[in-house]
């Protein structure tokens, strides 16, 4: 059995995953309170997913909702190392953002925390979430000019003058509006970068690194990412985030065990010869907890924010989209949820005077003219999901570069791992990187 849901609503948030939960909060703190939250699962997932949650998520969520309660349940990383092969190199300190933001730091905590303290939010402010409600298509009403009709699996119809599209990737709400998803590059751009790679949740028999420090190893063409997850999500076990790619032949699915430990040999901590690791022992995943495969394509919405138009051809209601449903890009610096989750943040308070002010008019052609604050943040989304796909893209090829020599115009030889691993060493002697990379993966400069 489907709920009962409203017939009309000012605002339908299709999705309550991360981004979705957070739009619902945002609105409601900016005074938007007819709202309602629709999902087709019947229960938020219990995966791990995204684990990782940089200062500026933290302070665009602050806004909304304490994320001192999300950073209670995390680690806090304030720097990290990477293995390049001869040596460890410090890879980022993140005091440096000390006196620019409230959250110095960079947080791991599993995905699923994160959407549990946003539900807790939204329950608590008493906003509606229907869940096993399925978005099947959207249309301009027939019934009343400016209004949108969402129609479910169930044959439920709901009259609603905003969708906020926070549907993942496949979202139904941007491929119903016509809106395209494709990669600001070029489909066929042919990438040098590893395309796919696992992810999983271990635990290991010997520390891999300290409990507060990433570690990252860079052999040639690959890299493997080692981050420590917090123990109270995991009954008290000592948890560790590995992600690697795979530069030959397809994951499963859910890889096993063997699987991952042949890839913390071959290109992991088991690949660091012993006195240079934490501990001398062989390193041996004990338990694989959770496990998926990732593919590391890019997409961007061709706008987050567009109108529907009647067959007249008059304004209808809007359609906005965030989170994966507007971008998707490599997993390299655990930027996707908080590109999204920013999404979220920043639309409340614009999307809510939009509402306040559209309840005065009569007309949809005058409810548009008040769109220029929405097309602004629209503008806004869509160039920063464009900078996190460019920056993502060329972490993935610097991370990945191969040992090989590759003849640069037909006449130079160049080593691109080599020539990475010189610049990396130089921007560590002289203490750049540890400046530079948290300010790059904090978003504080593309909140
Ligand atoms: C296996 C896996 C591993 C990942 N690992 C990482 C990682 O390591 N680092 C990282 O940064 N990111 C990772 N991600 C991506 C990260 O999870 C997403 O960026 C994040 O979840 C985006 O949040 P969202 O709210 O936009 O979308 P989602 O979390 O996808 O939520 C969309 C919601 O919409 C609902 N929905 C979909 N269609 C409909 C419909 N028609 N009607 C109603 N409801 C609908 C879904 O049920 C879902 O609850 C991973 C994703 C997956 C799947």
């Amino acid at each position: 059995m489907t709920p009962q849901l409203p017939s009309r609503t000012d605002v339908l948030v299709v999705g309550a995953g991360p981004c979705g939960l957070a739009a619902a909060l945002s609105l409601h703190k900016h005074g938007c309170t007819n709202l309602t939250v629709v999902d087709s699962q019947l229960a938020s997932e219990h995966t791990s997913r995204a684990v990782a949650v940089h200062a500026a998520t933290l302070d665009a969520l602050d806004e909304v909702i304490a994320a001192q309660c999300i950073v209670d349940s995390g680690v806090k990383a304030t720097g990290g190392k990477v293995w390049d092969g001869y040596r460890f190199q410090p890879w980022a300190d993140f005091s440096v953002l000390e006196g620019h933001t409230k959250f110095p730091f960079l947080l791991f905590v599993p995905q699923h925390v994160v959407e549990r303290v946003l539900g807790e939010g939204v329950h608590e402010r008493g906003i509606a979430v229907y869940r096993s409600t399925k978005v099947v298509n959207l249309v301009p009403s027939e019934l009343e000019l400016g209004m949108i009709d969402v129609f479910f699996e169930d044959g439920q119809v709901v009259q609603t003058l905003y969708v906020v599209g926070a549907d993942g990737t496949k979202s139904t709400v941007r491929t119903m509006t016509g809106i395209s998803y494709t990669d600001p590059d070029g489909e066929n751009t042919p990438d040098e970068a590893v395309e796919l790679g696992v992810i999983a949740d271990v635990t290991f028999n010997v520390h891999p690194t300290k409990r507060t420090e990433p570690l990252m190893v860079l052999p040639s063409g690959n890299f493997f990412v080692c981050i420590p997850l917090p123990s109270s999500s995991y009954e008290g076990q000592e948890v560790w985030r590995i992600a690697c790619g795979v530069p030959t032949g397809v994951p499963p699915h859910a890889p096993p065990t063997e699987f991952l430990q042949g890839l913390v040999d071959a290109y992991g901590p088991g690949s660091i010869p012993p006195s240079a690791r934490e501990s001398p022992k062989r390193l041996e995943i004990t338990k694989t907890i959770w496990s998926s495969r990732f593919i590391t394509h890019s997409a961007v919405a061709a706008t987050p924010f567009t109108r529907l138009r009647t067959p007249s051809g008059r304004p209808s209601g809007a359609v906005i989209l965030i989170g994966d449903a507007a971008h998707k890009h490599p997993p390299t610096g655990g930027q996707g949820m908080n590109l999204g989750l920013r999404d979220a943040a920043f639309l409340g308070p614009v999307l809510a005077e939009h509402v306040r002010h559209s309840a005065q008019l009569t007309s949809p052609e005058e409810c548009m003219e008040l769109d220029a604050p929405l097309k602004a943040w629209a503008q806004q989304r869509h160039e920063r999901a464009l900078n996190v796909i460019r920056s993502t893209k060329a972490s993935l090829s610097r991370m990945s570069c191969s040992d090989e020599v590759v003849w640069c115009w037909g006449v130079v030889p160049v080593n691109w791992m080599r020539v990475r691993d010189f610049i990396m060493w130089l921007m560590n002697v002289t203490g750049v990187a540890r400046r530079i990379v948290p300010w790059e993966l904090s978003g504080l400069m593309n909140r």
